[in-house]
């Protein structure tokens, strides 16, 4: 178990999937935890579910893409737990599904919004604050689609290898002053993002894709991601991290 006491954590996309599963875990290893999603009634759930657990937890809602939003989560963070010591920027969506030549414009720019600005958004109201709080610690949520393409998901590949990208220049630019920032790369995880937007022939494929024969859990990415954010991945900043059952070793 990870001691997160006397520290504060803002987690995006927070009220489903691997988002709710990291601010569980940080909940549950005494960090402050804020629950943030665009889905203000399912941020509530999970941080209720946090304090039923023993912890501390605010719910916050707030849409990622909009630079005031990601302001105001960080002000109510610091207002909330006295400073800021970790945030995992997680909200993502898939967007939809095409080949690039017939890709809808909205469609793609949405993505980019959510998956990308919503990272610097992020992390640029974050940081500061952190500087503020002696240091800190950041994990952004990238996929195996940030190292390998996917058919129909052009835009989604673009946003997470960008994420990667930011993810290291961001680290070197902080790292003197106490900031780690890294990226973390899953392959398919059981969660609604991929049972609501994958047809059901590709769904009942995605397990034999993964070497190991399954798709990962929302704990699993929990796991890696709580590590990176502790004080024992101390040395570890700028790198992107593959929790993949081995998809991209093959
Ligand atoms: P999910 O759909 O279960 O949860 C995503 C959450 O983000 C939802 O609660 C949603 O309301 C929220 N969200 C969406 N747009 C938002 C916005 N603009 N502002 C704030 N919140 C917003 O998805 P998940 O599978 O848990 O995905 C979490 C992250 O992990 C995403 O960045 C996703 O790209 C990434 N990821 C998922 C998988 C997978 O297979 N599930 C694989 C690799 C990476």
């Amino acid at each position: 178990k990870f001691d997160f006491a006397g520290k504060t954590a803002i987690v995006t996309g927070a009220a489903s999937g691997i988002g709710a599963a990291i601010a569980l875990e940080l909940g549950k290893s005494g960090a402050c935890v804020i629950v943030s999603d665009l889905d203000d009634g399912g941020a509530q759930n999970v941080a209720d579910a946090i304090k039923a657990a023993g912890g501390t937890a605010h719910g916050f809602e707030a849409d990622v893409s909009d630079d005031d939003e990601m302001a105001a989560l960080v002000d109510f963070a610091v207002k909330k737990g006295g400073g800021l010591h970790m945030a995992v920027n997680n909200a993502g969506i898939a967007g939809p599904m095409a080949l690039l030549a017939d890709y809808p414009v909205d469609g793609w720019r949405h993505v980019i919004d959510v998956n990308l600005h919503g990272v610097f958004y992020g992390m640029r109201r974050q940081i500061p604050a952190m500087l503020k709080s002696g240091g800190g610690s950041i994990v952004n949520m990238s996929s195996i689609l940030g190292s390998v393409g996917f058919l129909n998901a052009s835009a989604y590949t673009a946003s997470k290898h960008a994420v990667v990208g930011m993810t290291k220049a961001a680290a070197m630019e902080y790292a003197p002053q106490g900031i780690r920032i890294n990226s973390v790369g899953p392959a398919f995880i059981d969660t609604p993002l991929l049972t609501n937007n994958l047809e059901a022939e590709l769904l009942s494929q995605v397990s034999s894709l993964h070497p190991v024969g399954r798709m990962g859990t929302s704990e699993e990415v929990s796991a890696l991601t709580c590590f990176l954010l502790s004080d024992r991945a101390g040395f570890i900043t700028g790198s992107y991290h593959l929790v993949d059952g081995g998809y991209t070793a093959q």
